[in-house]
């Protein structure tokens, strides 16, 4: 979301001021509505009109980023730490955001666009997209523990599941040392709440030690680098919505 005068000033229209002005005379309707509130905040998917005439959209852009550790996935940061649209060059002119979020200390899969209604569709719990994460949990995770995370457990009043459970590993090896007590679970989730993966784990008595999503619907990481990015192709767009 930007505000409506930078929005207008960046169309390439006229200057940020005489936007603003433009906006308190009454020219300016957003989706069919004026608008003379000065801090209204638009999407890219709005349609805005100066003196009855559309300004140019965007075209819509689809990327996907390998988020590492320690990445906000936001925009801005008020404690200026680095955010996922740092991860992508400068010459990308469009203004990006993310698809949802992961934590600051989970990696992998997250989706860039400057698609609002794209966003929208797939984060509503409705369209039941599979996420997949890997997690590491300090404790040797048992099935029947799975299957408890499968029915839901309850968390601060929210019912929290996963569709899909499996144990990768247990007893994880590192080279020749075996690290006991440690096990490589993934789950499935379509639900997309605050710390989910974190918190079903943690009401059971484990703590996860790293996580990172692999997939999100029809999309994989497969062999993107952490920190790297990659513009999706149309038909993996159309895939996923
Ligand atoms: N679950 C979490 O706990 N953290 C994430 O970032 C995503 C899912």
């Amino acid at each position: 979301m930007e505000r409506l005068q930078k929005v207008i000033a960046k169309s390439g229209v006229t200057s940020r001021r005489k936007a603003e002005m433009y906006i308190t005379e009454g020219r300016v309707k957003v989706n069919g509505k004026t608008v003379t509130e000065l801090g209204t905040k638009v999407s890219p998917s709005d349609r805005v009109e100066v003196d009855q005439i559309e300004l140019e959209k965007e075209e819509p852009v689809y990327y996907m980023v390998n988020k590492p550790r320690g990445v906000i996935s936001a925009v801005k940061d008020d404690k200026d730490r680095k955010v996922v649209t740092d991860l992508l060059p400068e010459e990308i002119e469009e203004r990006l955001f993310p698809v949802g979020r992961l934590d600051y200390d989970t990696s992998g899969l997250l989706l860039l666009t400057n698609d609002g209604e794209f966003t929208q569709r797939l984060i509503h719990p409705k369209y039941q997209m599979d996420k997949v994460y890997v997690a590491k949990v300090n404790g040797l995770v048992s099935k029947e523990e799975l299957t408890k995370l499968k029915k839901g457990i309850v968390d601060q009043g929210e019912r929290l599941k996963c569709v899909k459970a499996r144990i990768i590993d247990s007893n994880v090896k590192k080279g020749k040392e075996v690290k006991e007590g440690k096990s490589i679970v993934e789950l499935t989730l379509h639900q997309g709440k605050n710390r989910q993966v974190r918190r079903m784990f943690e009401a059971l008595g484990y703590r996860v030690e790293k996580l990172k999503r692999d997939r999100f619907g029809s999309l994989s990481l497969g062999n993107l680098p952490t920190g790297e990015y990659r513009k999706l192709t149309p038909h993996e767009v159309k895939q996923l919505i």
